[in-house]
Parts: structure tokens; C-alpha cells; sequence
């Protein structure tokens, strides 16, 4: 998707070899037309795959997912990463191993909101390890749905999360993969 992988190029910058910073307009302020245009083109991606829900992980996941459940005319879901006092009945979790924190999470779904039958497609705002994307499809897959694609808006091929994911059968779509980065430098595959 050209517009975003310009707007990587010109405000994304490669912390190290590993860790691409994009809060100008993804993880923390929010450009909601890009996010619209981003989830505008996952229901494109996505249309032949008779989706019956929209899925992501909180908190940067949601905005590029509730532009495609928009895009798409269907429900979103935030599966949660830390539990409140108020979410104790129906809830089902998984650990999951933080790219960001470097520490473990508990990801937590309520499953009144996600029925056997479902169609899923799980959209979140980066995939490197693949770790968020596993432990999602293990909760909705216990949760009695499929999962039919995962979406994510920026990938880093050159690390195993998307290749892991296709060869466990998952179809994977990257607006923005990124083959190879470090000091000053960003490339797409
Ligand atoms: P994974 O679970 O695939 O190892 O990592 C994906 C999750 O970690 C995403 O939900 C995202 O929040 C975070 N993440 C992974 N790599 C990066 C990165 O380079 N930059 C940012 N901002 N977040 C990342």
C-alpha cells in the first residue's frame, strides 16, 4: 500500500535493526484517514473470504480494525491485554510473550463476543515474532471460531511472525512488509 510505505519513509525511524518507531501516525497520535484507507484496503484484500467479524488486540491494533469492521460492515472485537475487576465471567486467556515490553501478558477474550461459526479475520498494527497473532488464534479457535485471514498493517518479514503463520496454514496480508531496516534506512519487500 504506497501511501502508508511513503508515510513509513518519511516519519518511521528504525530504532535498531529490530524496532521501527510510527507513533506519529499509528502507535500513539493517530491518523485516521490513513487508518481508514488501511482498513479500506483489508476489506478489499479480504473480500472473497466471507468474514463475519473483525478482531484485534488493544490498544494499536484498534484503529486499523475498526476502519475495516467499518470498511467491512461487520462487529470488532479488542481482545484485552490486562484484566479489570469488572471482566471475570466468560473469559478465556492465553499468555502471550510482549515484543514491546519484553515480559509476558495475559491476552483475554470474552467469548460472548465471538460464537462458534465465526469467520475472523484478526487485524493488529504489527507482526514480528508472531507471538500476539498465535495467541489470539488460539483464543478464538477456542472460542469455536475460524480464523480465515490475519491482517496486519506493518510486518517485518525479516523476522518469523508472517512466514511461521503461513506455513500453520493462516493466510497473512501486510499492507506495509518491511524486508530490511537500520540507521536512516527502511525497505519494503
Ligand atoms: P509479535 O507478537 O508478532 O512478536 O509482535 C507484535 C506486537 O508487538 C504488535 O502488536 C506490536 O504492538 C508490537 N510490535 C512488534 N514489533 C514492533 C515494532 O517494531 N514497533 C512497534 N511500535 N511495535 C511493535
Amino acid at each position: 500500500m504506497e501511501l502508508l510505505k511513503q508515510r513509513i519513509l518519511k516519519e518511521g525511524r528504525a530504532l535498531s535493526e529490530h524496532v521501527l518507531l510510527v507513533d506519529s501516525f499509528l502507535n500513539h497520535q493517530v491518523d485516521v484517514k490513513l487508518m481508514k484507507a488501511c482498513g479500506e484496503e483489508f476489506a478489499h484484500r479480504f473480500a472473497d473470504a466471507g468474514i463475519t467479524r473483525v478482531v484485534t488486540i488493544e490498544s494499536s491494533g484498534i484503529a486499523p480494525a475498526a476502519m475495516t469492521a467499518l470498511a467491512m460492515d461487520l462487529p470488532m472485537v479488542i481482545m484485552k491485554k490486562s484484566v479489570s475487576s469488572i471482566l471475570s465471567d466468560g473469559i478465556i486467556q492465553k499468555e502471550v510473550f510482549s515484543f514491546t515490553k519484553n515480559a509476558p501478558y495475559l491476552l483475554t477474550l470474552k467469548t460472548d463476543f465471538v460464537k462458534p461459526g465465526d469467520r475472523v479475520l484478526l487485524i493488529d498494527d504489527f507482526m514480528a515474532n508472531g507471538e500476539a497473532a498465535f495467541g489470539g488464534i488460539a483464543l478464538l479457535e477456542q472460542a469455536g471460531a475460524e480464523v480465515v485471514g490475519v491482517g496486519t498493517v506493518i510486518a517485518k518479514a525479516f523476522q518469523p511472525g508472517m512466514d511461521k503463520l503461513r506455513a500453520a496454514g493462516y493466510r497473512v496480508e501486510a499492507l506495509a512488509p518491511v524486508s530490511r531496516m537500520g540507521e536512516g534506512f527502511i525497505e519494503f519487500q
